[in-house]
């Protein structure tokens, strides 16, 4: 009845049925835990009419041309340049940290000569990760690099992770580096933006398409067995098609070798009855707080509203509990050993594929993520 079963409809999954449907011809059945499709990318309206991410809050951004033209098809874009800044003390500062920080921290005069020390060293534009500026060795820079550790980092990052900087994946502060120029939007690539209808709305179009079924409140645990030489059972029948995965590999396998580490996180929501509460989409909580962020909305999706919804977020280790939400891996060696056993077991599983930020444990952004989803679709025959 199907050609291909898809685990998860979010940017993974949702993505590859899509090309499989329309560019294979395949039928394809979309099987989803939660409610709702678009996984963690999911909005929806509150109670009181603002658009809110309910798992936190997601932005796009792309220089791939290709994924930018796809996603297009399914979307039109509110395009704004995201910033964001950081609370420290008294101060709001930008972030990433750039030439404008330099100036607001250090003072016009002190952050010319400074300046022209970084730009000598590094280049206009450049963009450098807090480790690799800690490496320097001239003792202006080592204080601007104390400084940014101290404020920007170390904090954030023992909340995000309970771990320091230099004990976790150097790539995931790299996503957030000292940036020699003044530009203050978070992110440097060419396209930046949200859907203009919202995520749920594009993921509504992209699963839109006659050869595709989806079915929430479906736990493929529920439907899908494992039965002989690899093959899987769909509702008791054996099934000949390729299975696309996008939960998290251990659970497939009952844990059998413990649970694959991860950061969960809990949303506070909060409404105010006024219509701006802090001026901006995301402010960073650096130095002080429990919460890493607080994301107002309407500054993320330009929506206007007389009043304003937030939401702070507190993490936490993933225990695997009922109700929690696996959200990030936590890559190291030891996770990444753990995660390579549970990968190495699907291999006898026969045409199956792990796709995406939970069955890859991987850190992928939304662009990476749709661009990984094509490439798989289009591989399989
Ligand atoms: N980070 C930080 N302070 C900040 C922003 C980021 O320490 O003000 C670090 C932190 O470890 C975080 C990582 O950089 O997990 C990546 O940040 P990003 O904003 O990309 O995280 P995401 O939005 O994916 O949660």
């Amino acid at each position: 009845m199907y050609d291909v079963i898809v685990i998860g409809s979010g940017i993974a999954g949702s993505v590859a049925a899509r090309v499989l449907a329309e560019e294979q011809g395949k039928k394809v059945l979309v099987l989803e835990k939660k409610e709702h499709i678009g996984g963690n990318c999911y909005d929806e309206k509150d109670d009181h009419g603002i658009l809110i991410h309910k798992y936190g809050p997601h932005i796009f951004h792309t220089n791939d041309e290709e994924v930018y033209e796809w996603l297009s098809r399914f979307t039109d874009w509110y395009a704004f340049g995201h910033e964001v800044v950081a609370r420290v003390g008294e101060q709001l500062i930008p972030v990433p940290f750039n030439l404008n920080t330099l100036k607001q921290v250090y003072g016009e005069e002190k952050a010319a000569v400074l300046q022209k020390k970084l730009v000598d060293t590094f280049g206009m534009g450049a963009r450098v990760p807090i480790l690799k500026l800690r490496e320097q060795k001239d003792p202006e820079i080592q204080a601007i690099a104390d400084y940014v550790y101290e404020n920007i980092f170390l904090h954030y990052t023992m909340k995000q992770w309970g771990q320091k900087p230099e004990e976790i994946d150097p790539a995931v502060t790299g996503r957030v580096p000292v940036v020699i120029s003044y530009d203050n939007r978070y992110f440097g690539d060419k396209y930046q933006g949200m859907p203009l209808k919202g995520f749920t709305a594009m993921f509504e179009k992209i699963l839109s398409h006659p050869l595709i079924t989806v079915k929430t409140k479906t736990d493929a645990k529920d439907v899908l067995s494992m039965g002989q030489e690899g093959k899987f059972l769909l509702e008791g029948k054996v099934f000949d098609g390729a299975v696309i995965y996008t939960g998290p590999v251990d659970e497939l396998f009952d844990c059998r070798f413990g649970r694959l580490p991860y950061r969960s996180l809990r949303f506070d929501f909060e409404y105010y009855d006024f219509p701006d509460y802090q001026g901006h989409s995301v402010v960073n909580y650096t130095v002080s707080e429990e919460y890493t962020r607080i994301t107002e909305f309407k500054y993320l999706t330009g929506q206007k509203a007389d009043g304003t919804t937030i939401v702070k977020e507190y993490p936490f280790a993933y225990t695997g509990a009922e109700g929690e939400i696996p959200y990030y891996a936590i890559m190291n060696e030891k996770n990444n050993a753990l995660y390579q056993k549970y990968a190495a077991l699907t291999e006898q599983l026969s045409d199956f594929h792990l796709l995406g930020r939970l069955a890859e444990y991987k850190y992928y952004n939304i662009d990476a993520m749709a661009a990984k989803a094509i490439a798989l679709a289009r591989a399989l025959s």
